[in-house]
């Protein structure tokens, strides 16, 4: 199977003929910090599939209402239609895996551990699943279903912002405003993306 930049499924873009019985399913993961840029290569590699005629369908977790309620936006203001759900069995629900060539889902940290099963379930359906989120929390530890679906994914791909304190590669989303627990979604004011010496564990700074 050639794999293109970022870890690309390309194979999969020529198979736009093929029923759902001969179409080879996989789950891509596309996971980093904030701001380093999952939303943008999530929407990039949908729109490859769009040129390529197959049916796309992006969702996104409700609970993510920063922006806009039907678009998955990043933080460039690049954007496209998104369907939101509550859970991984309103997704299930919403797709036919013999019309949907590929299922996109943004910021899939925020989904139920079933998202796994679905994820799974769909890819052996004939779907290529691709899914972004957050690798880790604001306090650097493994976000919800990621680890999971980063162990079953044929495709994993890490992406890394840039440390708003000294430029280096960023793999965490440090808080800069107080507030407990995972979900909290502020918005690109409330976090910055840090390395690993400029990340503060814990602690939120401003
Ligand atoms: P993610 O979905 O991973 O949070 P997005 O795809 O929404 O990221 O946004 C990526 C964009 O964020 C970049 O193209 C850039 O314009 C902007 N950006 C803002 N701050 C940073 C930063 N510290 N490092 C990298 N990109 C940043
Ligand atoms: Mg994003
Ligand atoms: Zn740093």
């Amino acid at each position: 199977m050639s794999m293109g930049q970022h870890g690309e499924h390309l194979s999969l873009l020529g198979m736009r003929a093929a029923s759902s019985a001969d179409r080879r399913g996989c789950i891509e993961v596309v996971c980093g910090s904030m701001f380093s840029g999952k939303t943008e290569e999530l929407l990039r590699r949908m729109k490859r599939a769009r040129l390529a005629k197959l049916r796309t369908v992006l969702f996104k977790p409700r609970v993510d209402n920063r922006y806009d309620e039907v678009k998955v936006v990043s933080h460039e203001g690049l954007n496209a239609d998104a369907i939101p759900v509550s859970g991984a069995e309103e997704l299930r629900s919403l797709v036919r895996a013999e019309e949907v060539a590929v299922v996109g889902i943004d910021e899939v940290q925020f989904f139920d551990p079933s998202i796994v099963d679905v994820a799974e379930a769909l890819a052996n359906a004939g779907v290529r699943v691709i899914c972004a989120g957050l690798d880790q929390d604001y306090r650097g530890a493994p976000f919800g279903p990621m680890p999971s679906l980063m162990s079953i994914a044929e495709y994993v791909t890490k992406l890394h912002a840039v440390c708003a304190q000294c430029g280096a590669p960023a793999c965490r989303s440090q808080r800069v405003v107080a507030s407990e627990g995972q979900l909290f979604v502020g918005g690109a004011a409330a976090y910055e993306a840090r390395c690993r010496k400029c990340f503060v564990p814990g602690v939120v700074e401003s």
